[in-house]
């Protein structure tokens, strides 16, 4: 009773099932056909692409699973502000994984003397107006996956559009994402340097796909930047914190940890190895962690700069050791009571994972446009 078909929640948005399907498929999930059950969290955001709201239909694990994450004397009121988490986005070759590496650099460069950050799938930057949360990998699949799994871990997007280039497919995809997200998009002009570079140009194009820069009278900031020679990084990650500002992110340092796996992999050594943002709460060593169907007690958590560290509050990345085993990027991270709710829970979720996708009707997308032919 906590699952639908995709072809019955078709049918109660009155909709063409195959029309659903394509969304669906649109959005990066594969190993679907019509008569795929979907969890609650894909029906969800399935159904908001179609401007529909599906009320929370599983109840009976979220139930356990608030009942798990309780604290006595919890409040609202340990209400504070966090650090905006911004993904990167934009067309291959635009400039994405360079400005990444140029935003690091930049904040390892005081303090870390030498420092060399650890990939751990996100990191954090000071700036003047306080600390922002990168997510490091770059690319529309991570940012999919989890939005196909329920998962909102992004506050802010960057946009990075080469001005020597223009608007390419995957510039209007990452546009059309954030906006099905409801997430606010700061555009990085990437390539500042080049002489063939035309900013206006970019400026031009994206207003007719409905992000206004401000200087024309819209709410969009645009930034001249160049992840070769460093040029209007300081700018960009201030226009970042004014939208962040805006939002007024908070979170509450003093609940259990709450967050989502950004990626995962077991090491030879060290078992499952998963990378988390803590999202609100704060999670130490020692907690029962579940990470979708995963779960365990945190051996060791590890910062991005390869540090051990006892705890991580609010929009903080954290590597993870001592989960049963790999959950996926995307999955829901909690950390509950005891160790024996967390098996029961994970239990559940593993039997539901099962039925989610029938292994003998995988179709392709090209399959499926074939038969619509
Ligand atoms: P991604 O595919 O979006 O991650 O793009 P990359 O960061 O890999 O960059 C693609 C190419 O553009 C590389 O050869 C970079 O050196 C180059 N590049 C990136 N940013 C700039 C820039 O600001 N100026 C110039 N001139 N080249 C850049
Ligand atoms: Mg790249």
């Amino acid at each position: 009773e906590e699952q639908v078909t995709l072809q019955q929640l078709a049918a109660k948005m009155s909709l063409k099932a195959t029309d659903v399907l394509m969304k669906l498929l649109s959005m990066g999930m594969t190993g679907v056909n019509i008569n795929s059950t979907l969890d609650a969290d894909t029906a969800k955001i399935l159904a908001s692409e179609f401007g529909w709201t599906v009320e929370d239909v599983a109840v009976s694990e979220e139930q356990s699973l608030t009942a798990a994450t309780e604290v006595s004397g919890e409040s609202e009121e340990g209400s504070e502000a966090r650090p905006a988490i911004v993904t990167v986005m934009g067309h291959v070759d635009h400039g994405k994984t360079s400005l990444l590496d140029r935003i690091r650099k930049a904040s390892v460069a005081d303090g870390e003397a030498g420092g060399i950050t650890q990939h751990i799938g996100a990191y954090r930057v000071e700036t003047p107006r306080g600390t922002v949360a990168f997510l490091d990998t770059p690319g529309h699949e991570a940012f999919t996956a989890m939005r196909a799994r329920g998962a909102s871990v992004t506050d802010i997007v960057i946009l990075v559009v080469a001005a020597d280039d223009g608007v390419m497919p995957q510039t209007r995809e990452a546009i059309s994402h954030a906006q099905a997200g409801k997430v606010p998009i700061v555009v990085a002009v990437n390539k500042i340097d080049k002489p063939a570079a035309d900013a206006e140009k970019i400026m031009r194009d994206l207003s007719s796909l409905g992000l206004q820069p401000e200087e024309w009278g819209g709410e969009t900031q645009f930034v001249h930047v160049s992840a070769k020679t460093g040029q209007g990084i300081d700018r960009l990650l201030e226009s970042v914190q004014l939208v962040a500002e805006i939002q007024e992110l908070k979170a509450n340092p003093k609940k259990r940890a709450s967050g989502t796996v950004i990626e995962a992999l077991l090491d030879r050594g060290r078992g499952p190895v998963a990378r988390i943002m803590v999202q609100d709460g704060t999670l130490r060593t020692g907690d029962v962690l579940l990470a979708g169907s995963a779960w365990g007690k945190v051996r060791a958590l590890t910062d991005e700069m390869g540090r051990s560290v006892a705890e991580a509050g609010p929009s903080t990345p954290v590597e993870v050791l001592g989960l049963n085993e790999v959950p996926s990027a995307g999955d829901p991270v909690h950390s509950v009571k005891d160790g024996k709710t967390a098996e029961e829970i994970a239990e559940t979720r593993r039997k539901k994972a099962k039925t989610l996708i029938p292994q003998d009707s995988r179709v392709s997308l090209e399959a499926l446009t074939r038969n619509l032919q």
